[in-house]
């Protein structure tokens, strides 16, 4: 596939400061299909001084120029979507399908909110006798993950632009081609020089030097816990803002009342989607005793279709394969059942787990507490509705869930005292407005909406 063998820093593609290099590998067939650059200290620092010097220009830009750029930034990434979607089958593994409608489509969707929100803000508010600003914080590192390439970059940078930010972006380096693609995108949007600058890096390496740069007021995090974790000391460390955006372990509850057939149905779904490889997965499926054997074969069945290669892709790398077999071993020395899939790999080539299920999951076993990030459901059984709250909540995260009744009013009092960031009521749309993000360790900040451009403002109070 084609590939930039340069940096996009400052307007321009640079040719990088060292020689290294990162080898994109297609995870369907392991083959590799480009080379970026591999960034260094140096590369970051350049890009975070473009940054800077673009700063004061876009920070005076009227919003309604800001949300002009962003609006051709999203019809930009329309017209490319099949360019797109092509870009992440190949660098993620997803099906092309779920390419289409997902990866290439939601990015569309979150620029064109952004480009909406910029232009109708009031960076201005009175507030008794004083004014208050809504200034930008200045220039943003964002580190993004490999599992939703793009969506993750636009979540970050729209939402920066629209607050008149500049962004120096570290995507994953699994997925750098999609990162390209985006950086031509800005420039087909006419957004000026400097604006937003891309280093393709090792995290440890170009990520952390961005993480650490002095030049960077905030830094937008998502990916694993302990890098999260990481960087969030090392922010606070520099008094800089910080957005964590971490793991999840979130559960589906099934209410006894509720449809079980499109509970069960909807939750495989959710958990083999991207083949498990999403923060919000409704990875733990809480069943009531009385009908716990009924939903374990609807997840049987249902799971079944998932055949690796078609429905469902490989993993993003043999990394994320070995550790997702690792946990489904861990499943079955804990004494879980396991009830359709298994450690086996199902395909000779390419980074394939079986799609998995496990019925008489425990609360407190390892698999029903810890992010797996792959193809793996877990099915708990709950007395009442009082031991699945108590269920629900027992993890390090709160992230998403899901929760399923026949009354409406009945899920919304159960989602209230659930410790969770964002709750699917009886399978609840995706909104791209609502606020993401998590309770406890599942991070710290919202991404999306109002709620996400805020994170990029800071407020200055003028008295009168
Ligand atoms: P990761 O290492 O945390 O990667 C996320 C991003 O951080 C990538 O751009 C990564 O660069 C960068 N990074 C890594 N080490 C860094 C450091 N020391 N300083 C600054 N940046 C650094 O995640 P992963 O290894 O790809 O995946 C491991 C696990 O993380 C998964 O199994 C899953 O549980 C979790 N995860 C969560 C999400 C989410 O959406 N919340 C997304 C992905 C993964 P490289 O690409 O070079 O590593
Ligand atoms: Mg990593």
């Amino acid at each position: 596939m084609k590939a930039h063998d340069g940096m996009y820093i400052g307007g321009a593609w640079r040719p990088a400061e060292g020689r290294d290099t990162i080898a994109v590998v297609n995870p369907a067939d392991e083959q590799v299909i480009a080379h970026v650059p591999a960034g260094t200290a140096a590369d970051v620092d350049a890009a975070v001084r473009a940054a800077r010097a673009a700063f004061p220009g876009w920070a005076a830009t009227p919003p309604a120029e800001r949300a002009a750029r962003l609006a051709a930034l999203r019809d930009a990434l329309a017209a490319r979507a099949e360019e797109i979607a092509e870009t992440i089958t190949a660098e993620l593994g997803s099906p092309l399908r779920l390419s289409r409608a997902v990866h290439a489509r939601v990015p569309v969707l979150v620029a064109g909110s952004y480009a909406e929100l910029a232009a109708g803000h009031a960076f201005e508010e009175k507030l008794g006798n004083s004014t208050v600003l809504h200034e930008p914080v200045g220039v943003v590192g964002a580190i993004t993950p490999w599992n939703y390439p793009l969506h993750q970059i636009v979540a970050k940078v729209a939402p920066a632009l629209a607050a008149g930010c500049t962004v120096v972006l570290k995507p994953a380096e699994d997925t750098p081609l999609t990162a390209q693609l985006f950086a031509e995108a800005t420039v087909q949007a006419g957004i000026p020089a400097g604006v937003f600058n891309l280093v393709t890096g090792l995290g440890p390496v170009a990520g952390q030097a961005l993480a650490e740069h002095p030049g960077v007021d905030l830094v937008s995090f998502t990916g694993s816990t302990a890098v999260g974790r990481s960087i969030g000391a090392t922010a606070s460390g520099a008094v800089k803002r910080v957005a964590l955006e971490l793991g999840g372990k979130s559960a589906n509850v099934i209410l006894p009342d509720a449809d079980l057939a499109r509970a069960v149905s909807a939750g495989v779904a959710n958990v083999m989607s991207n083949s498990g490889q999403t923060c919000s997965a409704w990875t733990r499926m809480l069943v009531d005793a009385e009908r716990y054997e009924e939903a374990v074969a609807l997840a049987a069945e249902a799971v079944a279709k998932y055949e690796p290669g078609e429905r469902i892709g490989p993993l993003v790398n043999a990394k994320q394969q070995a550790r997702v077999r690792s946990y489904i071993e861990k499943g079955l020395a804990e004494g879980a059942r396991l009830v359709a899939g298994g450690p086996d790999s199902p395909r000779e080539k390419g980074y394939y787990v079986s799609p998995t299920v496990f019925a008489d999951v425990t609360p407190d076993m390892v698999i029903a507490q810890e992010e797996i990030f792959g193809p793996v459901l877990t099915i708990l059984r709950y007395e009442d509705e009082e031991d699945a709250l108590r269920i629900a909540n027992s993890t390090v995260y709160g992230l998403a869930g899901a929760v399923w009744a026949a009354d409406a009013e009945r899920a919304v009092a159960f989602a209230r005292r659930m410790e969770t960031g964002q709750v699917d009521i009886n399978g609840g749309r995706f909104n791209p407005l609502a606020p993401f993000g998590g309770y406890k360790q599942s991070g710290v900040g919202r991404e999306l909406g109002p709620h996400g451009l805020a994170e990029y403002l800071q407020t200055k109070s003028l008295q009168f």
